[in-house]
């Protein structure tokens, strides 16, 4: 159904790491967790992601993941993000590195004219450069707003602010809330066009230890999905990026990563589908029945 699908799509590139590689090995672990006996396939949200259709998995990009080839790289990462917005569906991607949503949003500027970011990290990601690096992970959001390819960016989470990061919130009109705002749930309804952009370090490294910058004071898992429920406006798109399994301790962040991919999901799914009732296709209510609702009196009568 146009609009209607979601598709996965794993981009294993991590070579705009500025400190340690090993995110590029994190598309296939957070499949290997979401699909785990481990747990069932429902959301929080009363989504079922085991039911036939409920979304699309395109597999990973294949990309050389190497200094010399990052443009092209971009370049085939953007392409695929056109190729599945062509076909109306959602995409949610599995990185890599954070380098990968600057030639994502490029690809999404051309379908949203006023699409608004909203960016879960520890980090704000706006160096101008770093290392000599434009296209660092330390830098899309930089791009992203130079380039002008989304029209607000919301930040969730932060914790690393420095003096030259500050100057580009001035400069860019960046919206930041600071980990030590938080909750801040009334100020992520937003409305429109929203594409969210996740960043496992966001979490405490007490909860998520499998990633390359470990900044503690972060948020719980709790905090992450309340805020993420707490969205409103329509989830075109997102990607949960920075998962690395070379820093894990059994496992325990792959799952991690699943979970918040799945809430994802589920929001995504359930906005995408409340014309059909996709949820309750099943048959299964979606919440407790208030006494009186209607679902109560039509059990009533044929008990
Ligand atoms: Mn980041
Ligand atoms: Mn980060």
């Amino acid at each position: 159904m146009r609009g209607n699908v979601l598709t996965l799509l794993g981009i294993p590139l991590d070579v705009n790491s500025s400190y340690l590689r090993g995110s590029a090995g994190a598309p296939p672990k957070i499949r290997e967790a979401l699909r785990s006996d481990a747990s069932n396939q429902w959301t929080e949200l009363g989504v079922d992601l085991g039911a036939a259709n409920a979304f699309a998995d395109a597999g990973d990009l294949k990309l050389a993941n190497s200094l010399e080839k990052v443009s092209d790289d971009f370049a085939e990462i953007e392409r695929a993000v056109g190729a599945i917005l062509e076909k109306g569906a959602r995409p949610l991607f599995l990185g890599g590195d954070h380098s990968i949503t600057y030639p994502i949003l490029k690809g999404f500027a051309r379908h949203y004219a006023e699409l608004t970011i909203i960016h879960f990290d520890a980090h704000p990601d706006l160096y101008e450069e770093l290392e000599g690096s434009r296209v660092s992970h330390a830098c899309p959001f930089a791009r992203i707003m130079e380039e002008r390819l989304a029209k607000r960016l919301v930040q969730v989470g932060i914790r690393t602010m420095n003096g030259h990061q500050r100057r580009q919130v001035e400069r860019f009109g960046v919206e930041v809330i600071e980990m030590s705002a938080l909750p801040a749930h009334d100020r992520l309804k937003i409305g429109g066009p929203i594409y969210v952009s996740f960043d496992m370090d966001v979490l405490d490294p007490a909860f998520a230890p499998g990633i390359s910058h470990r900044e503690p004071g972060g948020m719980s898992v709790r905090e992450a999905i309340a805020h993420l429920h707490a969205i409103n406006g329509t989830m075109v798109g997102a990607d949960v990026v920075e998962y690395n399994p070379e820093q894990d301790v059994a496992g325990m962040t792959a799952i991690v990563a699943a979970k918040i991919v799945k809430e994802i999901l589920g929001k995504m799914i359930r906005e995408a589908s409340q014309a059909r009732d996709f949820c309750g296709a099943k048959g299964a209510p979606l919440r407790a029945a208030r006494p009186g609702s209607s679902t109560r009196k039509k059990r009533a009568r044929s008990e």
